[in-house]
């Protein structure tokens, strides 16, 4: 199988040197891969011109849906993606973290983009900032897709998840990859393109993927594009320092070799349930995926007293552990990518040998299930005990990305969480503790220099997604040595592809401009009341004033009998006295948005079908029996839904009769559309 990159809409391999990609499992050649022969130039042109355009035209909701059935439709098909990748070395339940989760990060950013996106084609960031004392000056942030290209780099240990992982967010902001997997899993990751091109979902020049080589490609990028990287700190470095991402100031993501460490602490003996939870949580880190996976356990954390108790469990959990052909039920472990992985796990096991030694494992002496323990890339797994980890350097800077893991101990807190910092920046550490005060402690002891924590307990014991799980809605990436880049984490993920920009201007300009009403702009005030309207009928800055209602001492001890909430600052005047807040009895904050509501709200039948919430919420100033309000209501913006309706946000602000803000608030309800 000659594997064809996909550039342009069309499936093409023009390269001449022909590399052989071989099965971690048999050694036999699985695919071959032609490098080169494109011009990137055009390949980068080709997206900017028709991707991006293709997409910004988009709103978020839309490209919501694009990846909503991209996900189901990759569903229907992983399993022949399951089939490809038992070549690469992984079991069945690898294959689930590979491709489910990929195809589970597209489900989580679907949902995510309709839910906590506007149906729009930017955003707004933040409130609106007053930058003049007359209010005819005002600021407000705003984020647009960038213009240029999503050019994904994957390692080779995750050719689904990583390629969909990065995907999903660029896409959600509305910018065309450009992605290029690693050549020693391609055939997995070309057929996971080839899936995607077929289905026509994504719309023209939205995908390219580049198999082999990426030439000359950085020679060509631009301050508008985003390049996210994983795999070696070398590689990562090297592209880092090309002349074209320091000159056009290209934004880089990184995330790679990282030492992730699993702190048992001290609490956590042997017998409690957060002793078992560490035992287990190491060993699956050490043998899910062979041990492949950025986020694995490195350095296993332990007191000393505790420390023959933990090699001991981790010596009876591993020996249960089946090395061999991953297709096969019984086994539990496949081998690692390949022969020059293998050998480089091998190599780094020595580095880590002049200051650990081997305590559970013999590389040179184990059993291999239903394969050829030559021909396959195969490692026991590896466990090494360092007994001066304070002196140590290696076992804190070498990462052997296979079926390896150290063990070192510490004496105190404090120790504990110095150890797990030399890792200098790390993707994730786990915590395993029952005691909130130490959880604490180690929380904000190394949380600086992680990119994620995982506190696991007996509470969350059966639940919890795992030390190694990037989750969609938490943001992956860590300082330092993991590369000091963040990606997921939600839309936080999706930002990364926007430009944030400062707009500063008059309300009624940047009321226009954003297409959402800021306080001073005009407000349209015709005989109809705005609930009248049907939703695309309703203008922006549509405004209904209110009559007045005087709050009598009868209104508060009525609504307190009424709700039960007798709190003293409305039942008892004694009780406020010398109050930093209240000057005497005042009414309740529910009560004023209940009359309010009811001095806005038009009764009849119409368009607006339903209230469904308020956000930002300010109780300004305190109401005193005798006192009068009067409310503005006001069209804020607008959000398409569906055919049928769409949702309307309200400027509310509830003010005395003297024009004195006692309340602001954004109501949402929810308006019929015309048709
Ligand atoms: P590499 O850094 O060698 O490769 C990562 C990606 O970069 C691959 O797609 C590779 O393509 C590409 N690449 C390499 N050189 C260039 C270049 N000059 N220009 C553009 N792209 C380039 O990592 P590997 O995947 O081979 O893994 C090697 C080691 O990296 C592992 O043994 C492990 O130690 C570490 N690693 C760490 C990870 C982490 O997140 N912590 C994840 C994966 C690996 P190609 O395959 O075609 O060379």
């Amino acid at each position: 199988m000659r594997l064809e990159s996909f550039v342009r809409e069309r499936w093409m391999s023009p390269g001449q040197e022909l590399a052989e990609v071989r099965s971690a499992v048999t050694g036999d050649v699985v695919a071959e891969v032609a490098s080169g022969g494109f011009d990137m130039g055009n390949v980068l042109a080709y997206a900017r011109q028709v991707g991006g355009p293709n997409l910004r035209r988009l709103t978020f909701h839309q490209r919501a849906e694009l990846l909503k059935r991209l996900a189901i439709h990759l569903s229907e098909r992983k399993e022949q993606l399951y089939k490809l990748s038992y070549q690469t070395g992984t079991t069945r339940s690898d294959n689930f973290i590979d491709v489910d989760g990929g195809i589970g990060t597209l489900f989580v950013y679907a949902s995510k983009g309709r839910r906590e996106l506007p149906n729009t084609t930017f955003l707004l960031d933040g409130a609106v900032e007053p930058l003049s004392k007359g209010g005819s000056f005002v600021g407000q942030h705003v984020m647009a897709p960038l213009a240029g290209v999503a050019v994904h780099i994957n390692a080779f240990n995750f050719p689904c998840w990583g390629m969909l992982e990065k995907l999903a967010p660029a896409i959600l902001a509305g910018v065309p990859v450009v992605t290029k997997p690693a050549t020693i899993t391609s055939y997995v990751a070309h057929a996971l393109v080839r899936m995607i091109a077929e289905s026509r979902i994504l719309p023209e020049g939205a995908l390219q993927c580049i198999i082999g080589s990426t030439g000359d490609l950085f020679d060509h990028l631009t301050c508008q594009d985003v390049v996210s990287f994983t795999g070696s700190a070398d590689t990562a470095q090297k592209l880092q320092r090309h002349p074209v991402i320091a000159r056009e100031s290209v934004r880089f993501i990184a995330e790679r070799d990282s030492l992730n460490a699993a702190i048992l602490a001290p609490d956590a003996g042997p017998g409690t349930p957060e002793f078992e939870l560490f035992i287990k949580e190491v060993a699956k880190e050490m043998t899910v995926k062979a041990g492949q996976k950025c986020t694995a356990i490195r350095r296993a954390i332990a007191p000393n007293n505790h420390m023959p108790a933990v090699i001991e469990a981790l010596r009876e959990r591993l020996s249960k552990i089946t090395v061999g052909n991953p297709e096969l039920d019984n086994v539990r472990m496949g081998p690692v990518v390949g022969l020059g992985q293998r050998r480089d796990v091998l190599a780094q096991v020595a580095k880590l040998r002049s200051e650990a030694d081997i305590v559970v494992g013999d590389p040179d002496n184990f059993t291999v299930e239903g394969a050829d323990r030559e021909r396959g890339a195969f490692i026991p797994p590896l466990l090494l005990h360092c007994p001066d980890p304070i002196r140590a350097t290696n076992v804190h800077s070498v990462e052997a990305f296979g079926p390896v893991c150290t063990v070192m101990g510490y004496d105190g807190l404090d120790q504990g969480i110095a150890l797990a910092n030399r890792g200098d920046g790390s993707l994730v550490a786990s915590v395993y503790t029952y005691d909130p005060a130490v959880a604490s402690d180690l929380v904000f002891g190394v949380g600086a220099f992680h990119g994620r924590l995982v506190l696991i307990d007996r509470d969350c014991a059966k639940e919890q997604t795992g030390h190694g799980s990037p989750m969609p809605h938490m943001v992956h990436g860590g300082p330092g040595r993991a590369g000091g880049g963040e990606e997921l984490g939600g839309m936080r993920g999706v930002h990364h592809y926007m430009q944030r920009t400062a707009l500063q201007g008059s309300p009624a300009m940047l009321s226009r401009v954003t297409q959402s009403w800021i306080k001073g702009a005009p407000m349209v005030q015709e005989g109809r009341h705005p609930f009248r309207y049907h939703f695309e009928d309703l203008a922006i800055g549509q405004t209904f004033i209110s009559k007045e209602r005087t709050i009598t001492l009868e209104d508060i001890e009525h609504f307190a009998a009424f709700t039960g909430d007798t709190f003293y600052a409305h039942m008892s005047e004694e009780a406020t006295k010398d109050h930093p807040f209240f000057p005497g009895r005042v009414a309740h904050g529910y009560l004023l948005l209940s009359f309010a509501a009811g001095l806005f709200v038009d009764p009849d039948l119409g368009p607006v079908l339903a209230n469904y919430g308020l956000d930002s919420l300010r109780f300004i100033k305190p109401l005193q029996p005798g006192e009068t309000i009067k409310v503005r209501l006001t069209a804020k913006s607008k959000s398409p839904r569906n055919e049928q309706y769409g949702e309307v946000r309200w400027d509310v602000e509830i003010t005395t009769d003297k024009g004195e803000t006692v309340a602001t608030y954004d109501l949402l309800t929810m308006n019929a559309v015309r048709a």
